[in-house]
Formats: C-alpha cells, sequence, structure tokens
C-alpha cells in the first residue's frame, strides 16, 4: 500500500513537471516571436534629483504586453531571453527604444537602459549603442548604461576594455543593485563606474533596522570618496527620502516619487511635473 501511494505521489509530480515543462516551452517559442509582432514596451520611472526632487531621468523598465497575459514583468522573462539567446535582440531593440523615446524629452532628461550580462558579454556593445545614438540623433551624455556586478566576475578584463569602449562614446555607466552580489570593493575601483544604485532592499529594511542605516552611510561615504553618484532605489516613504537625502545620496527612485509610466502617462507627467516638479514634503518621522 505504501509503495502504491508512493507511486501514486511520483505519477502526480510527473503530470505536474509535463505542465510546468509545456508552459515553459510555449513561453519559449512565444517569446521569440514577441519582438517581430510588436509586443515589447518600455515603462519610464522617474529618477528624482535628492536636492530639489526634480525629475533629471527616467530609467527605462521593459514589460511584455501579451495578448492573453496581459503586462508580464521582466522578472518572468529576461532569464529565460537569456537563456534562449533572444536577450540579444531584445537587448539591442531596448537600447534603440529608449534612445528615441529620450531624444523626444526635454534635453535636459537622461535615460538610464538595464543592460543584462549575457547581452553585454554576446555583442559588440559599444557599436550598438554608437548606431542608436546616431539613428535618435541623443547626446551620449543624456544616455546611462546600468550594469549589475554579475558582469564583472567572469571575464574582468574584457569587460574593462568593453566598458572603456562605452566610456570612449560619452556615455555614463552606472552599478546596479548594489549591495546585493559580490560588491567587492575592487571592482569600483577597477571599472570606469559613474553611479552606484544601492539596492532596495538596504532601503526597504532601513526605517527597522539601524545596522541597514549604517550601510547605507558607509556606502554613500564610498560614493563620495570615489566621486561617484550615489542613487537609491525603491524609496516608498517619506521618511525613507529624508533619511537618505541627509547621508548625501545624490539620487532618489521609487514608488514614493512615481510608479514605472507607461509612454502615454509619461507625456502627461512631463506636461504636470516637468517645470514645476515640487515633491517637497511636511513632516515625516525623522531617523538617525
Ligand atoms: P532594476 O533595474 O533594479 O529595477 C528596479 C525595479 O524595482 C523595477 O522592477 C521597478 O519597477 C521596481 N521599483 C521601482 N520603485 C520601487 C519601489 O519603490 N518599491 C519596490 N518594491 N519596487 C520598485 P521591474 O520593472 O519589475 O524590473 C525588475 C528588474 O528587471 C530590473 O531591476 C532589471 O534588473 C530588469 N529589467 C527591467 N527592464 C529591463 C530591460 O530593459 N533589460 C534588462 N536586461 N533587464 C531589465
Ligand atoms: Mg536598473
Ligand atoms: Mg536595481
Ligand atoms: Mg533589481
Amino acid at each position: 500500500r505504501a509503495k502504491a501511494d508512493g507511486r501514486g505521489v511520483y505519477r502526480f509530480f510527473e503530470i505536474q513537471m509535463d505542465a510546468e515543462a509545456r508552459e515553459r516551452r510555449m513561453l519559449e517559442v512565444e517569446l521569440r516571436e514577441a519582438l517581430k509582432a510588436g509586443e515589447f514596451v518600455l515603462h519610464y520611472q522617474p529618477l528624482v534629483s535628492a536636492d530639489d526632487n526634480k525629475p533629471s531621468g527616467f530609467e527605462a523598465l521593459i514589460r511584455w504586453n501579451h495578448p492573453i497575459r496581459g503586462m508580464v514583468q521582466p522578472a518572468e522573462f529576461i532569464t529565460i531571453a537569456e537563456q534562449i539567446g533572444v536577450i540579444r535582440e531584445i537587448g539591442d531593440w531596448t537600447i534603440r527604444e529608449a534612445c528615441m523615446a529620450a531624444s523626444r524629452w526635454p534635453n535636459e532628461l537622461l535615460v538610464a537602459v538595464n543592460l543584462s550580462a549575457k547581452h553585454f558579454e554576446a555583442s559588440d556593445i559599444a557599436a550598438v549603442v554608437r548606431d542608436a545614438l546616431a539613428q535618435s540623433g541623443l547626446s551620449p551624455s543624456r544616455l546611462e548604461l546600468e550594469i549589475t556586478e554579475s558582469l564583472l566576475i567572469e571575464c574582468p578584463d574584457e569587460v574593462l576594455a568593453k566598458l572603456t569602449d562605452l566610456k570612449a562614446l560619452g556615455v555614463t555607466v552606472a552599478m546596479d543593485d548594489f549591495g546585493t552580489g559580490y560588491s567587492s570593493l575592487s571592482y569600483l575601483l577597477k571599472f570606469p563606474f559613474d553611479k552606484i544604485k544601492i539596492d532596495k532592499s538596504f532601503v526597504a529594511a532601513l526605517t527597522e533596522d539601524a545596522v541597514a542605516r549604517d550601510i547605507l552611510r558607509s556606502i554613500a561615504s564610498l560614493g563620495k570618496t570615489l566621486r561617484m553618484h550615489i542613487t537609491a532605489e525603491g524609496v516608498e516613504t517619506q521618511t525613507q527620502a529624508e533619511f537618505l537625502r541627509k547621508i548625501a545620496c545624490t539620487q532618489l527612485q521609487g514608488y514614493y516619487f512615481a510608479k514605472p509610466l507607461s509612454e502615454l502617462d509619461l507625456a502627461s507627467y512631463l506636461l504636470t511635473h516637468f517645470a514645476t516638479v515640487s515633491f517637497t514634503g511636511g513632516s515625516g518621522r525623522r531617523l538617525t
């Protein structure tokens, strides 16, 4: 009897796995077609200056507008796109699309684009960026590329050469999700980053956790020493914003200021907020 039960359970998992494998294969097929079908869209989340809460630019965040599944978030498809090798085409498209969009914004606003490590490794990324800038007419100083630490581990010399080529174009480079990976100080010294983006997990913890506040202070002063800008992502409350401003983060980003905006919402955001933006709030809880 026990044996029969065991087989039954095993059989159940087999069916379950078949279903997951089928679902996964379907996603893969659809993902290969999505670019041609024009199903990807970029949303744009404001990056605000910590001094005056004015937007200094927007981060482009990809979504897959699937005809049946609806808006699919990047966490659900970027890894699969990397595994099946379509991340190159998706990444190239994202860079071109973001540059085209930014070329229509007021001149002082920059656009930040996330680069997958797989895309970065597999392509002549400087050539892709150069072409996107030329096609859109966007000034290189208005494009920022966000990469994560995972990129720096495997072939540091090759990565350094590619980053140097990119920087020679006049674009800036940010280290995204800082603090979640290896975060070796030697990476920060070796690679020519202009900016550190502190991962949102530290920001989420700061209200309750004195250690998180100490870590944030240390990262901020490290950035100052290295003459890098410091952006804090995932800012959801006024209390967080005030603390981060006090420790001299230079840029803030998060739902407290704005969620990622569709292109339509972005247009009205620019109209209503750009000239006279004012987020300066009243009395929030203060942290020391
Ligand atoms: P990321 O670059 O670190 O982007 C920040 C993520 O945090 C975004 O999620 C954003 O919507 C979310 N976020 C912003 N403000 C807040 C907040 O106040 N609270 C919380 N809890 N979350 C906030 P999203 O858009 O789902 O993107 C997730 C990740 O997917 C990104 O992390 C990035 O690594 C990747 N990604 C997004 N777009 C692209 C892309 O075009 N290409 C590549 N290769 N990766 C992308
Ligand atoms: Mg990012
Ligand atoms: Mg991040
Ligand atoms: Mg992230």
